[in-house]
């Protein structure tokens, strides 16, 4: 019988990706889209006509309830929150009512209309915040440092209380900074990417950064969405980091991207302490330990063939032909 998935998050980076791979498993894909007065379906646009549009928001218990009884899906993917760091300071609040909140009522929905589905909520490796450990496992103490790691956080006991409590097939992947041509130019990566390719193609002349020294653990998120769906796939619910399990610093992106372009970086990159993230988080990356041993998964992707086919995406795209 076709399987069938419902994603809510369906237009950010990773529901996007998250629904190819589904549909090309034969799934029947349901994709939660919240209103807004322009369209928001760039990144599924081109599988409109095998997914189906479910209207709701994180926000409203009724929809949730009313397109999980619709659907009966038989997995659930929470992909959807206010996903910006530095958003969570300005809009604390709603970042908490979207991200922390938000999972209750989805958690709510399911135990109410759809309890034997399987469901994945997406954990945030800034839930350690300033950890104590490092790499971080799946039992690191938590100690976020912003409105965004809190409401993380609780989204993530939540989802294992729920699953303690009424015996959900209920799940959180812990997922670690992961990248693709389809992740907003406000993060870092993508930034440096596309700045990389107008700098090339004489759109540009400079690209200012924060701290060069900042490492983090990037991975690609079809390798990411790979990992949910796997988590999914076994015979009991559990956690896992989804991880790179190394580190890179902006300095070895910016080199990567500029020597692959054939420029030398210190030509057009400069510091602006405007750009350094006041509350830098510092040695965060996965152990990737228990998702290689129990899930038998690695990354597919290099850190370098990441760089690289971001900047050969933002090249197609700023010559017009993307
Ligand atoms: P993203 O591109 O920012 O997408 C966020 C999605 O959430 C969008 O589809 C957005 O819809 C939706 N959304 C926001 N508020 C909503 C609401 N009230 N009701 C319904 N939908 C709502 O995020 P992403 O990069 O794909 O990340 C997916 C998940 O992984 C997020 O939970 C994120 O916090 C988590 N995560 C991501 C990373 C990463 O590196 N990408 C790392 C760790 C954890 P609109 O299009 O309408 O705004």
């Amino acid at each position: 019988m076709t399987k069938k998935a419902f994603i809510t998050g369906l237009t950010g980076q990773d529901g996007s990706y998250l629904a190819e791979l589904l549909l090309a498993k034969g799934y029947q894909v349901f994709g939660l889209v919240r209103r807004s007065s322009t369209s928001n379906l760039e990144r599924v646009s081109h599988l409109f006509n095998q997914i189906q549009i479910v209207s709701g928001d994180l926000l409203d218990q009724s929809s949730l309830m009313d397109v999980v009884t619709e659907t009966q899906p038989d997995e659930i993917y929470n992909l959807a929150s206010q996903s910006y760091v530095p958003l969570s300071w300005t809009q604390p609040a709603l970042t908490a009512e979207y991200t922390a909140l938000g999972v209750s009522r989805l958690l709510e929905s399911i135990r109410r209309c759809k309890p034997d589905a399987k469901f994945y909520q997406a954990s945030s490796s800034e839930v350690f915040g300033q950890p104590d450990e490092s790499p971080q496992t799946e039992r690191t103490a938590f100690r976020p440092r912003n409105p965004y790691g809190v409401a993380k956080a609780y989204a993530h006991w939540m989802t294992i209380n729920y699953r303690q409590k009424y015996n959900l097939y209920a799940c959180c992947g812990i997922t670690y900074t992961h990248e693709s041509p389809r992740r907003g130019t406000e993060f870092v990566f993508r930034k440096i990417t596309q700045a990389a390719a107008k700098i090339k193609l004489g759109l540009a002349n400079e690209l200012k950064l924060g701290n060069l020294d900042a490492r983090r653990d990037w991975c690609y998120a079809k390798d990411a969405v790979y990992a949910m769906w796997l988590m999914l796939q076994q015979e009991q619910p559990d956690d896992f980091i989804i991880a790179s399990g190394e580190t890179h610093s902006v300095r070895e992106l910016v080199e990567c991207a500029f020597n692959y372009i054939g420029l030398n970086w210190q030509d057009y990159v400069s510091v602006d302490p405007a750009f350094y993230r006041p509350d830098e988080a510092v040695q965060l990356v996965g152990c990737i330990d228990k998702i290689k041993t129990k899930l038998a998964l690695q990354p597919q992707y290099s850190f370098k063939e990441l760089v690289e086919l971001m900047v050969d995406y933002d090249l197609k795209l700023l010559s017009g032909n993307k």
